[in-house]
């Protein structure tokens, strides 16, 4: 039985992923957020989301490729972490908290659409740079982008936004989007600091379709700040999304581009975080899912995280 209030899905088996020794992607940013989860369910505005870990990674090979899932599937729970590139490893203990992300992806592909449901999933590793072929940029596999992938199969006319606020482009989201088979039923809008880490998102790619669908990435220069933010967000992002008119939509959440953020060399504060959160509130009346992305200051991404759901859930 779904529950009608807001859920929160708090991905423990996350703890144990191994990103390497110093990697700013730790456990600890788990923790941030899962304690700013424990406060909003303690004030009875949301539930903890419980669904059964995957039993394996099958739901995975929707989006990625098989010689990739195999690779995963080949780790032992107790296989130590290996890396996938400079900044990216993958162990037995990724395996198992992919499979647990899973269990909830499942869950959420259950609700159809235009029904309401709200829910954030706590989770890591990452996901918004894996692509196709792979993980990448701290991501093992991309969950948004799977259960995109899975509910275009079960619900081939269902209209899908994707919003994606980290302060990095979302490359692996945009190009699992470009193979797609229905891609004039998806929008997809990036806001992101350009030029920077993963080099993609200029704008070039940008198109608009009859009905809104299309790419609409946002390049946003060093030192962005709230008002700035607001200024892009109402003039560019609203209108797109209300022309578009999704049943659902999907958010990548990162939370690096606050000011206080080690990585993300922005000027954003809670403000902004807490914005999104009511928009969200406010423009998605069906099935929205928001999957934890970046944020490396350990008090700004518990701030932040804590007034996205509150303008979100309390909104
Ligand atoms: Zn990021």
């Amino acid at each position: 039985m779904i529950s009608s209030l807001p859920e929160f899905f708090a991905g423990y088996a996350g703890l144990s992923h191994d990103s390497g020794p110093g990697h700013p992607e730790s456990p600890a940013r788990l923790s941030a957020v899962i304690d700013a989860g424990r406060e909003i369910v303690g004030r009875k505005k949301a539930v903890f989301l419980e669904a059964p870990p995957e039993s394996d990674l099958t739901l995975a090979r929707v989006v990625h490729d098989g010689s990739y899932v195999d690779l995963l599937e080949g780790l032992s729970p107790a296989s130590p972490s290996r890396p996938l590139d400079s900044d990216t490893q993958v162990g037995g203990a990724t395996v198992v908290a992919l499979r647990e992300t899973l269990g909830a992806v499942r869950s959420l592909l259950a609700t159809p659409p235009g029904k309401g449901r709200k829910c954030f999933l706590a989770m890591r590793p990452p996901g918004h740079h894996a692509h196709s072929g792979g993980g990448m940029g701290f991501c093992a596999i991309n969950p948004l982008a799977i259960l995109l992938a899975a509910r275009q199969e079960t619900y081939p006319e269902e209209r899908v936004a994707i919003f994606d606020f980290d302060v990095h482009h979302g490359n692996g989201t945009a190009e699992i989007v470009a193979r797609l088979p229905r891609r004039d039923k998806i929008l997809f809008v990036s806001t992101h600091r350009y030029p920077f880490y993963p080099g993609t998102g200029s704008g070039r790619d940008n198109r608009e379709g009859a009905q809104g669908e299309g790419v609409l990435d946002i390049p946003l220069r060093a030192g962005t700040d709230d008002d700035d933010y607001r200024e892009i967000f109402e003039e560019v992002v609203r209108p797109r999304f209300a022309f578009f008119a999704p049943h659902t939509v999907l958010v990548s959440a990162g939370f690096d581009a606050h000011r206080d953020d080690p990585l993300g060399d922005m000027a954003l504060t809670e403000e902004s975080y807490h914005s999104i959160g009511r928009w969200l509130s406010e423009t998605a009346p069906g099935l929205c899912a928001a999957f934890l992305e970046g944020g490396y200051n350990l008090q700004a991404l518990r701030d932040s995280s804590r007034a996205f759901l509150s303008g979100w859930f309390e909104g």
